[in-house]
């Protein structure tokens, strides 16, 4: 199983799976997740972190509020080498897209946040095989464009697909702001360079 995009761009894990300690009251104790840090380089405020992105194809089967995990959305991505998997992302801004929506690898989903039990602005993120919570960090670790977007800017990867997809600003600005976000424009531009 391979998923097919990034949560949040760029990778940064600042809390990963498994037993740990925290003095946040109502934190859990067995982290069935990993925590991802805000992309550092750009200016986003406390509560707003920018987009979060589907990590595979699939569809929206939950989406809710509660005190502890803040803002949540579910997605169930289907079957995949025999096994159903669903991922979970915590703690955003805002309420994201809605219930039954069918969404693509890569798609904004919703805007990182700091909603619910946070020391701070991250997105909490969960892998699910079979309805276990598995440690996400390998699969995060093992995306072709982890490994294959090397230093590419977004300027670089926008004159790219311009260039050689042929498309014009507009298009460009729609799939940055509307639907998709820039990590697909720079994997756009890895694979037609
Ligand atoms: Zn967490």
């Amino acid at each position: 199983m391979q998923l097919q995009h990034l949560p949040y761009t760029p990778l940064r894990i600042t809390s990963g799976f498994g037993p740990r300690k925290t003095n946040i009251a109502g934190a859990s104790t067995y982290h069935l997740g990993v925590d991802l840090g805000t992309d550092k380089s750009k200016p986003y405020t406390a509560t707003d972190g920018g987009p979060v992105t589907a990590v595979l194809p699939g569809t929206v089967i939950s989406n809710y509020y509660n005190v502890i995990r803040g803002w949540v959305l579910l997605i169930d991505h289907g079957t995949i080498d025999g096994q159903n998997i669903k991922t979970l992302y915590q703690h955003l801004r805002q309420s994201g897209r809605p219930v039954g929506t069918k969404v693509l690898a890569g798609e904004v989903i919703a805007n990182m946040g700091n909603t619910g039990v946070g020391a701070q602005l991250h997105l909490h993120f969960e892998l699910r095989v079979n309805n276990t919570c598995v440690d996400p960090e390998p699969y995060l670790k093992n995306i072709k464009e982890v490994k294959n977007m090397g230093n590419i800017t977004l300027d670089q990867a926008k004159k790219i697909v311009k260039e050689k997809v042929g498309v014009d600003d507009n298009t460009i600005q729609y799939l940055l702001f509307y639907k998709y976000g820039e990590t697909l424009i720079k994997k756009i531009a890895v694979a037609v360079q």
